[in-house]
């Protein structure tokens, strides 16, 4: 009954054809019935487009796979067979981007329209007040991605198309060079350079190790690295224990180290490609620019974390001294922490890892941004970012100019089995496979082979050599 029924019905009553419990009934009727304002104005803000798409179901699939846990969400619609998945992955604190999802986004979603992706952004990143941590951007992220997904999907083409179309086929790959002795080294840097790669991350005798990747654990110094083959003797032969060079009382000798890995390839190898190296904020503030001064003379294109984000004002020092292409991000969560940098021109290269800062919804902003200042893209791609992190990374870099480097290692078969249509390297070079929406899906038959069990993640971090808390 409508609400001219239900006023009908009151003004028979006088004449008895209602009861009064019949009219109270209608009146609530009439009540329900009526549009509530919030929904009037999402429905009047749809001006044409597509018909509505609901949400209907979202789903939290974590997985470990390899020591990494891997926090997706897949978002079911109206339209049966319709789906998209996102990437939130945290692996260290994986329960914690699960529950932000289940509890507390999956309530404000259900029923909404799938395609108001920039609408949800917003909605969700004030919902819990307090904004910009690491935990609900994840989880923000998943939620994203899958909506981008679902859109793609639903107009039958890539996400990079929705975000104006391809500008490159493909993205250059980093190689990660990690050996213990120089020679070990420069076979690494040959035989990928047969495989088509020009720009090299190094490491070498453990100066310097990158943290992204393998779960980490307290006092252990992870080795992995974020792209390109490992040589099984780097693997085997690096310090797994221990402390490395840099940091207080470390300084000089870290500088050493790294200036000797770069004269080595240098001199052996020329000048044909461009190396450089992720000095993952271990030294003192005064130590990194010191750093900054003495690598100059060997062109790294990428010194990645100089110094950490809570010392980002030193990069302002660096830039006044050296030429050095200087990258960071992968630690931001908040544009207070890279607006100032990209603005004040003081760094070359943004490393944000997608899903911590809030998913595709917000990198393709900090992209256009980065344009404006001549700052490229090397979104952080380690290991600890699943395969459909790495798709998002790919739909961004391939439909921007101003794309740098991609950081990203092959796909392990486990990997390639649970995420039908991974991102594929040849050549040095990242391709997407130009499907609908994201064009990787999760197999949630495989994903049961792979359970979290209870995994709450893992701790980074180590000590120094007086036992102090040191930085990952
Ligand atoms: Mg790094």
């Amino acid at each position: 009954m409508d609400r001219r029924e239900s006023l009908r019905a009151l003004t028979l009553g006088a004449a008895g054809v209602a009861s009064l419990a019949a009219v109270k009934e209608s009146i609530a009727q009439a009540k329900a019935a009526a549009p509530q304002p919030a929904e009037t104005a999402r429905e009047r803000a749809r001006a044409g487009g597509m018909p509505p798409l609901k949400i209907k179901d979202i789903k939290v699939i974590v997985t470990k796979v390899n020591g990494t846990s891997n926090i997706n969400c897949k978002i079911y619609t109206s339209e049966a067979g319709l789906y998209g998945i996102g990437c939130g992955t945290h692996a260290e604190r994986p329960t914690i981007v699960a529950e932000m999802i289940e509890k507390y986004f999956k309530p404000m979603l259900i029923d909404r329209n799938a395609d108001e992706i920039e609408k949800i952004w917003q909605e969700l990143w004030i919902a819990p007040y307090w904004r910009g941590n690491v935990d609900a951007n994840n989880a923000m992220a998943a939620i994203d991605g899958a909506l981008w997904d679902i859109l793609g999907k639903r107009c039958g083409v890539p996400v990079y198309t929705l975000l104006g179309g391809k500008v490159r086929t493909g993205l250059r790959m980093l190689g990660d060079i990690q050996a213990r002795t120089p020679q070990i080294m420069e076979d690494q840097i040959r035989k990928m350079m047969e495989d088509g790669y020009d720009h090299f991350r190094i490491y070498l005798a453990g100066g310097g190790g990158e943290g992204g990747g393998e779960g980490g654990g307290r006092g252990r110094q992870p080795l992995s690295a974020g792209g390109g083959t490992i040589d099984p003797r780097a693997r085997k032969e690096a310090p797994t224990e221990g402390p490395l060079p840099g940091g207080r009382g470390n300084d000089v000798e870290y500088i050493k180290r790294l200036c000797d890995a770069f004269e080595y390839v240098r001199n052996k190898i020329g000048w044909d490609i461009e190396i450089g190296h992720d000095v993952h904020e271990r030294p003192t503030a005064r130590g990194g620019v010191m750093l900054a001064k003495a690598v100059e003379q060997y062109r790294p294109f990428f010194m990645e974390d100089i110094f950490a984000p809570e010392d980002c004002g030193w990069y302002h020092v660096v830039r006044q001294q050296s030429s050095i292409g200087i990258a960071m991000g992968e630690l931001f969560v908040n544009q207070n922490e890279w607006l100032p940098l990209v603005a004040n021109r003081d760094i070359d290269i943004m490393r944000m890892h997608i899903s911590a800062a809030g998913g595709l919804n917000l990198a393709r902003k900090v992209a256009h941004v980065c344009e404006f200042f001549s700052v490229t893209t090397a979104w952080h791609g380690p290991a600890n970012v699943s395969p459909v992190g790495h798709a998002v990374n790919l739909h961004v870099d391939l439909s921007i100019n101003n794309f740098g480097i991609c950081e990203g290692r092959p796909f392990s078969e486990q990997l390639q089995e649970l995420f039908p249509g991974c991102p594929e390297i040849r050549k040095g070079i990242r391709y997407s496979n130009d499907k609908p929406g994201l064009g990787i899906d999760i197999d949630e038959k495989i994903a049961a082979k792979y359970p979290p069990s209870g995994d709450p993640g893992s701790e980074r971090g180590g000590f120094d050599r007086e036992g102090a808390p040191r930085r990952p």
